[in-house]
């Protein structure tokens, strides 16, 4: 390698929900993909040569069309965007297909980057990619169409986190740094990373987007979930590994949120402890019994289990400004059966209600999550967990509802073994491939009729009808206008009136305007037809 070899830039990127701007969320930090960037930026820190950088597409602002008439524009828009990277440098890029929202996205980016830089290498990895890696290298959406390029050179599956910086190295080192027409896509394997504590320390530097204002600072102490909730897409899935969940020390979850919180101190977004789940009573206490000592300006927020949270957590939560989300998902015995989050609902639901007045009572927040419309469900177990919560509201005054809709997930049992829904309650999946559908996937992915006893627009009557009114209740207790009551306020505020989710009245109008089932595949068919 001379000096006077031309510099490498690596683009790592976060594209879009296509056709559903209101879907993704503004100012958020794409911690999976600085993970990487990080290493990347470690391995060549003393070669000028190599740069990285972390672009979350939906902040830039330059491709977020709502519908099909809106696409050319956009494309062109993103050129210009794209363009500005080249400055002679050799260029390779990360897409992140994090979940299959992303899947339009990917594809349309890869297929730009293409055309505009034609010896770029373009490289994929995330969620989608390890439950559907065909649809990367073959795509069937434009299988028969007169596109003929390559639009992935490499597929990473696995957690890339490291490997992705070993393959740049490994590309200097062998000179290939430039797409090669004529070899097909390639796969490489990265695994799991066995010690998470071997990952550096994230650099949030490398994310260029003003540092203000996040919605909230995610961080991760681990990776995996051993639990099977039967609408969870979590990786495990791919690996079909319950030992797969790691996570590193409370001491070194300790040293991480210091290090974010020195980095973001002028900001005082709520710092989310994104694990899908997070440790267990022992390790939290350990935890908090550091943060005790620490002074800290942020809100923290966590989601826990309800079956993995012990009261004598409790005492140790009170001096700190703590949010917690339980995933409560039901009330309904049955359902909690179905989605296998409970074999014993009686008791996981008195430990919630014995609970919450106690984290109350120590100042704790707690938002309780509920899933309508998971198949198996009918009338009377939405009505049953319509009533709980409805008491638990009661019970609490810092009580933060937060309902959704079922959707479909890739990797999750109900996608994976749909047919047993499909047998058991003659559940209906109108969409079950939805990712490959030019329209708002928020709508598409959730169109399941629960069973042969409701349909989805039965459950979409829960949001325009029951939950407006159940959230300005809820509101009501949340009167300052700073902290997290003003965050809850505002979040409840959307949930009624929707300029976010707009569920009120718009849902139902979105819904019915989704078309028949016909005009949406000759829709899918000349929309592939027009950009392939
Ligand atoms: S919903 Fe949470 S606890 Fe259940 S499988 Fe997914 S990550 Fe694990």
């Amino acid at each position: 390698m001379s000096k006077t070899d031309p510099k490498i830039k690596v683009l790592l990127i976060q594209p879009i929900t296509i056709f559903t701007s209101a879907f993704d969320f503004k100012n958020t930090i794409v911690t999976h993909l600085l993970e990487i960037a990080t290493n990347v930026n470690l391995r060549f820190n003393h070669n000028s040569r190599v740069s990285v950088e972390v672009i979350n597409l939906i902040d830039e602002n330059v491709f977020r069309p709502d519908s099909i008439g809106q696409y050319d524009k956009h494309i062109k828009s993103l050129e210009q965007f794209l363009i500005k990277f080249n400055d002679g440098s050799d260029l390779i890029f990360g897409i992140s297909c994090f979940s299959s929202n992303y899947y339009i996205s990917s594809l349309v980016l890869a297929k730009v980057i293409r055309n505009l830089f034609p010896s770029s290498l373009i490289c994929v990895g995330g969620y989608q990619v390890n439950y559907f890696t065909n649809e990367f290298i073959f795509p069937r959406a434009i299988e028969n169409r007169k596109y003929d390029k390559k639009l992935f050179d490499f597929i990473f599956l696995g957690e890339s986190d490291k490997k992705f910086a070993e393959f740049i190295e490994d590309r200097l080192q062998s000179g290939a740094i430039h797409s090669n027409p004529d070899e097909s896509c390639q796969i490489i394997q990265c695994g799991l990373i066995d010690n998470l504590e071997t990952l550096p320390f994230i650099d949030y530097s490398l994310m260029k987007t003003p540092k203000s204002p996040f919605l909230f600072i995610p961080i991760y102490f681990s990776k995996g979930c051993p639990f099977s909730c039967t609408f969870c897409g979590d990786f495990r899935n791919v690996y079909k590994s319950k030992e797969r969940w790691r996570l590193v020390s409370p001491k070194e979850a300790f040293s991480r949120l210091r290090e974010l919180i020195r980095y973001y101190e002028d900001i005082t977004s709520q710092v989310q402890i994104f694990d899908p789940l997070w440790a267990y009573p022992d390790w939290r206490i350990d935890f908090y019994k550091m943060l005790q000592n620490y002074e800290i300006t942020q809100e923290l927020w966590a989601e826990i289990r309800i079956d993995q949270f012990s009261n004598k957590e409790v005492k140790y939560l009170k001096p700190l400004n703590f949010t917690l989300a339980f995933g409560l998902e039901s009330a309904s015995h049955r359902m909690l059966r179905i989605m296998k989050k409970t074999q014993d609902p009686k008791k996981y639901l008195s430990r919630f209600s014995s609970f919450l007045p106690e984290l109350d009572a120590a100042g704790i927040y707690v938002i309780c999550n509920i899933l309508f419309g998971h198949p198996g469900e009918n009338d009377l177990s939405m009505m049953k967990t319509m009533n709980f919560i409805e008491n638990l509201a009661q019970m609490a005054e810092n009580f933060v509802p937060s309902l959704s809709k079922y959707m479909l997930i890739p990797g999750s049992d109900v996608f994976t073994n749909y047919k047993y829904y499909v047998d058991r309650y003659q559940s209906k999946f109108h969409y079950r491939h939805y990712w490959t559908i030019p329209k708002c996937s928020a709508i598409s992915s959730s169109m399941v009729d629960p069973s042969d006893k409701i349909s989805y627009l039965d459950v979409i009557k829960v949001f325009s009808q029951w939950a407006p009114n159940f959230y300005s209740k809820c509101i009501k207790n949340f009167n300052n206008k700073k902290g997290r009551d003003f965050i809850y306020q505002r979040y409840l505020n959307e949930m009624v009136l929707g300029p976010r989710l707009y569920w009120k009245n718009k849902i139902l109008q979105d819904y019915n305007d989704f078309g028949e089932k016909n005009d949406v595949m000759v829709e899918t068919e000349h929309f592939w037809n027009t950009i392939f």
